[in-house]
């Protein structure tokens, strides 16, 4: 079953991609006159990417765009390497800038245009026409499929169902609807709880699977389902194993992640949860006769017969796709975080999220809710709608956060003040958040948590880097440090202080804060600025504790399978921060194992 889609997505996992197209041998700059649409030559353009400059080398003869070359970027890994494949393609096979971006990839795919814009602008095109030349569009094709298991969305929960399915016998077909696969699993932050013997009595760290279910039950409000809880917490460390059998490297030590409440996440060893990503994907690779991957697939409807799913109508890249499962479907498409009217729809707990941005990516819109609630499945926990006070102020997204665990650093609001502990549940310190002065802070820490200045925050950016961009602020010491972010040098210095005295006492102090390591009191420190962003959507689709889905009468759905971020009621009112993770992995297996295993 090699198709063309599957080549694509082999491109998709090499990271530094340089793409060159037929054509003449790049030449220096010329000074040659311009003739037809072009002076002939070879040109290099610029342009801001998301994560830093673009720089391309366009070769032009008189009237033909011959030649494009990525020189340099340094875009999110596995992220946007799609927009890096295609888009110089489309402009060389259509002779136009009018490309459409790439779903999931628009920042890079709008730099990339950009910076040939600006060596094309440098041979002297007329921009405007070439902007308006029409698009070379691929033939209509419509495309029956028939697999054992058929899957919406190719995030963490779709991948790992996919492999497991596999694992138990079954061809496979995932359905992806973004140009690139990874959904939000690929830009999360990526810790994944789990009570781990090895790891955390080698730091003296005391856990149970008991605490983590009391944990997760109590953190959720108690209003999540015990029986799915349990299974979350049981398998959460043999899924560990079980991805660690597949390749996936974490590091050896474990760290409390923002609002995990206990030391029991695992940090990937590759940046984000581009490990995850890649693990799953270079299993898919090597089985590729048996599982296959199609993106710019968006799933439209489950096709049901006998009330049963037999399979997913969906809208393919140039028709539509019918997919027919003979065993099972499996609905894996991830929140709704990024679906500003379904949130306003189902929120009543937070003020309007109208203003707030988001961290996940454009395709986390509640597609598979929607299919799943025509088809009469119950949903379950919609109103929590889960916030992170740790926003990019410009974007929404989690990137440019300089935490490094929860233990050494605090949180100050624009006067330099603290007002919350900075250890508790994420719906907690988000709320405070929302009472401070323009619902901004500032994350304050120290040497303890950047040794030097090279070292990498949990998305893969060096402090230096951050500093250098102006996403970060750098004081020799403390008051240096409030006159460049303008808050109170005393204010700033008492907190810090008063928050000193607990770390040696380890005592809980006035807002409750229970978790320490290091004072913050070395030279060089730091300061990052982040607002409320929205970050999970609890609620979903129901689900036992094998992956079924459930419907308003309290049955299964026969052939109907749900796992990861699109089910609800597991979480409760609030998701513990690193549970999200965990709880993908372990529901996509579940769901992949039966989907297979289903007569
Ligand atoms: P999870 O963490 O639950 O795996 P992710 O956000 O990581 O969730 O992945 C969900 C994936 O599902 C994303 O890649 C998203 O683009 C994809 N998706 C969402 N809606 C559809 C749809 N209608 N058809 C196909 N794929 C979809």
């Amino acid at each position: 079953m090699i198709s063309k889609s599957k080549k694509r997505l082999a491109l998709l996992l090499i990271f530094m991609m340089v793409f060159s197209f037929t054509g003449c041998k790049g030449s220096t700059e010329s000074t040659a006159e311009k003739k037809g649409l072009y002076v002939p030559g070879t040109y290099t353009g610029v342009s801001d990417g998301n994560h830093g400059k673009i720089e391309v080398e366009v070769t032009v003869t008189a009237n033909e765009i011959t030649e494009i070359k990525i020189i340099s970027q340094s875009e999110a890994a596995g992220v946007s390497d799609i927009a890096f494949e295609k888009i110089p393609q489309k402009i060389i096979e259509s002779q136009s800038l009018g490309i459409d971006v790439m779903s999931g990839a628009t920042y890079s795919s709008e730099g990339i245009l950009a910076a040939v814009t600006d060596a094309l602008t440098k041979a002297g095109a007329d921009i405007e026409a070439l902007k308006n030349v029409p698009v070379v569009k691929a033939a209509e094709e419509n495309i029956e499929k028939t697999a054992d298991v058929v899957i919406i969305g190719a995030g963490g929960a779709g991948l790992s169902a996919a492999i497991s399915a596999h694992q138990n016998g079954a061809s496979v077909l995932v359905l992806e609807k973004m140009s690139r696969v990874g959904g939000n699993t690929i830009i999360s932050g990526a810790a994944y709880n789990a009570v781990d013997p090895e790891r955390q009595s080698a730091q003296n760290i005391e856990d149970s699977i008991e605490k983590h279910f009391t944990q997760t039950y109590e953190g959720g409000d108690k209003l999540g389902n015990p029986e799915l809880i349990q299974t979350l917490v049981e398998n959460a460390y043999p899924t560990l194993q079980w991805l660690e059998g597949l390749g996936m490297e974490f590091k050896p030590e474990v760290y409390t992640v923002l609002g995990g409440l206990w030391p029991r996440a695992h940090a990937p060893a590759k940046p984000l949860g581009t490990g995850f990503i890649e693990t799953y994907m270079s299993y898919i690779e090597k089985n590729s006769d048996k599982i296959e991957v199609m993106v710019n697939t968006e799933a439209v409807e489950i096709i049901m017969e006998n009330g049963k799913a037999v399979g997913v109508k969906a809208k393919g890249e140039n028709g539509e796709v019918v997919a027919m499962a003979n065993k099972g479907v499996i609905i894996a498409s991830g929140g709704f975080a990024n679906n500003p009217e379904m949130r306003e729809e189902y929120n009543k707990n937070w003020p309007s999220l109208a203003n707030i941005k988001s961290t996940n990516h454009s395709g986390a819109t509640g597609d598979g809710i929607t299919m799943a609630k025509a088809l009469g499945a119950n949903l379950v926990g919609m109103e929590w709608i889960q916030l992170l006070p740790m926003g990019d102020p410009e974007t929404g997204s989690l990137s440019g956060n300089i935490e490094q665990g929860v233990e050494n650093r605090i949180f100050v609001n624009l006067d330099g003040n603290r007002f919350v502990d900075e250890g508790a549940r994420r719906d907690v310190m988000t709320k405070a958040l929302m009472e401070q002065k323009e619902q901004s802070m500032w994350v304050i820490l120290d040497k303890h948590s950047y040794p030097t200045g090279d070292i990498k925050n949990h998305f893969n950016e060096s402090i230096d880097e951050l500093v250098a961009a102006g996403r970060a602020f750098k004081g020799e010491t403390l008051e240096d440090l409030a006159a460049q972010i303008g808050v109170d040098p005393a204010n700033l210095v008492s907190a810090v202080e008063a928050f000193n005295t607990h770390v040696d006492n380890k005592s809980p102090d006035a807002f409750g804060r229970t978790l320490y390591q290091d004072k913050i009191d070395q030279g060089p420190f730091y300061a990052g600025k982040r607002v409320p962003t929205v970050h999970h959507t609890m609620g979903g689709v129901q689900i036992d504790v094998s992956g079924h889905v459930i419907d308003t009468a309290g049955n299964v759905i026969p052939g109907l399978y749900a796992a990861g971020e699109v089910t609800g009621g597991i979480h409760g009112a609030n998701r513990l921060g690193g549970n999200a993770l965990a709880d993908i992995n372990v529901f996509g297996r579940i769901a992949g194992a039966n989907a297979a295993l289903q007569k």
